[in-house]
């Protein structure tokens, strides 16, 4: 049967757009849907912009820290108008560069929302159009608890578009975006409050790292409070809100940010007339091939739920476009070892394994931790403190984990990665020589 494209593409986020133009650049006819913004939630409202505003956020303490080495700012001022201005000014770049690299490479882009018709038929305004293969990138979507007055609250998707900084913000979450944010508008100079349900926010990272985090965000100024949930939002007259504690407290805010985790995104998919099937947590389930239970129709990224990060996506689209139009260069996405990073203030990163892991798998390990002031701060008033650390095998010498919080966090551990990747001993980390006088250097120095 001739289908009018060979794969369709729905969403042009981070691994869609990665695997229709790779699939396009191996010959195959390929068309991509996307209801939204070209780039998907990394470009618009995710990775991208909240790294500037991270870097935005940052300036406020590196402008304090200036004094030490001789520069005297005065009346430094801060406009959250500008920030967000100059960063949508930047994300219609991207969205710009987004759509020259599909046009270039081929692919025929459609504007629009897509749904499944069946398998092999995706209808966008109207049209049907057919292909031997479907890919669903659809992404993911914040999900807020269902409590009374949350339709007050707001998610990282309005936050990028705040007309101005609120005075009192309450972010609520403990996990990437709420940790991010908090950083984020207290940098830029709001009263900010972290409420987060359990004992200790960042679940599932290293348990050092979650303690020193916990010691620094602290120490910056942001007011943590765990063991906090909110039951209930009143709007009170004067516009701002009031927040209804579990324990019966009442917070009062501006603002209040819910950072509770992501579902993904099947709204009007056609899911259910094509016959593709959710697997237990809601999210799209396939096999170690991304397909579905309808084997024509595969999926990808945060919509299957395994790792929702940029790369993971990028990698997926990437092994879909080659197992369909380039087999001889076919590989398995490798899911161990994925180093992450998470842009607070300070920042955090961590590959591998977490000391917690490592023992409840049953290794014997040896850990190796260091915490120091970092240099660029020593001539300055900041109390800040670094940590970095080694989860190794004690029976085989393997680095197991390589966790770290302090400047530059994500940007050293990308290098770790691929010394994790390659199976690196600690003496292999020990022979390596230090660039000096770096922080870096502290993980091959450790003994
Ligand atoms: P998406 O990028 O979400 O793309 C899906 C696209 O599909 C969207 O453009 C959507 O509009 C479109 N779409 C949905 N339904 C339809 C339909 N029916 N028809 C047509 N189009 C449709 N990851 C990192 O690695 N590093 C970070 O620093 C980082 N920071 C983040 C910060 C925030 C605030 C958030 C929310 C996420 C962040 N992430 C980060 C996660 C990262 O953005 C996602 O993992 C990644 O974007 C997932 O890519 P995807 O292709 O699966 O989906
Ligand atoms: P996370 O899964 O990281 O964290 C969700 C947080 O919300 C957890 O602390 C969780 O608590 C809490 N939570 C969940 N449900 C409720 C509830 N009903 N009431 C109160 N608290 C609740 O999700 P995020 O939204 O922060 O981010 C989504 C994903 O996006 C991340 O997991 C990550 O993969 C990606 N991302 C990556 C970034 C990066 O690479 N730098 C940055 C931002 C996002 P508990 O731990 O108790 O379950």
């Amino acid at each position: 049967m001739a289908y009018d494209f060979d794969l369709f593409v729905i969403g042009a986020g981070s691994g869609g757009v990665r695997a229709a133009r790779f699939a396009a650049g191996f010959g195959a006819k390929v068309a991509i849907a996307e209801s939204r913004y070209l780039g998907g939630t990394c470009v618009n409202v995710g990775c991208v912009p909240k790294k500037l505003l991270v870097y935005g956020a940052h300036y406020a303490e590196d402008i304090g820290q200036a004094q030490g080495y001789g520069w005297t700012i005065d009346g430094a001022t801060f406009d959250w108008k500008t920030l967000i201005a100059n960063k949508d000014r930047e994300i219609q770049r991207l969205n710009g560069i987004y759509r020259s690299i599909l046009v270039d490479s081929g692919v025929t882009l459609l504007q629009a929302h897509a749904r499944l018709v069946d398998a092999h038929t995706v209808e966008v305004e109207g049209k049907q159009y057919t292909a031997e293969h479907i890919l669903i990138a659809t992404g993911g979507w914040p999900h807020v608890p269902a409590i009374p007055g949350r339709e007050h609250a707001i998610t990282s998707n309005e936050a990028f578009y705040l007309e101005s900084l609120p005075r009192r913000v309450l972010v609520v979450g403990g996990g990437y975006i709420a940790v991010e944010f908090a950083s984020i508008f207290h940098g830029c100079g709001a009263d900010t409050k972290l409420l987060y349900r359990g004992e200790l926010f960042l679940r599932g990272f290293d348990g050092s790292l979650r303690d020193h985090m916990k010691d620094e965000m602290i120490k910056k100024g942001v007011d943590l409070q765990f063991n906090a949930d909110i039951v209930h939002i009143d709007k009170q007259t004067d516009g701002s809100l009031l927040a209804t504690l579990e324990d019966g407290r009442t917070l009062e805010a501006d603002c209040i940010f819910y950072a509770t985790g992501r579902r993904p995104m099947l709204d009007n998919l056609g899911l259910e007339k094509a016959g593709v099937a959710l697997d237990a947590r809601g999210f799209i389930a396939v096999d170690d091939e991304y397909r579905t239970s309808v084997s024509s129709i595969l999926a990808i990224g945060d919509v299957i739920g395994r790792v929702q990060l940029t790369p993971v996506a990028l990698a997926e689209g990437m092994a879909v476009a080659r197992r369909l139009f380039k087999p001889e260069q076919y590989r398995k996405v490798d899911y161990t070892t994925i180093p992450t990073a998470v842009f607070s203030l300070p920042n955090m990163a961590t590959v591998g394994l977490t000391e917690e892991e490592a023992r409840e798998q049953g290794y014997k390990v040896t850990i190796f931790e260091s915490r120091f002031r970092p240099m660029k701060l020593t001539m300055t008033d900041s109390l800040e403190r670094s940590l970095m650390k080694l989860v190794v095998d004690a029976e085989t010498d393997r680095v197991l984990g390589c966790h770290m919080a302090g400047p530059d966090a994500g940007e050293i551990m990308q290098g770790l990665g691929v010394a994790l990747k390659a199976g690196a001993t600690k003496q292999v980390f020990d022979d390596t020589l230090g660039i000096h006088p770096t922080a870096a250097e502290e993980f091959v120095t450790m003994r």
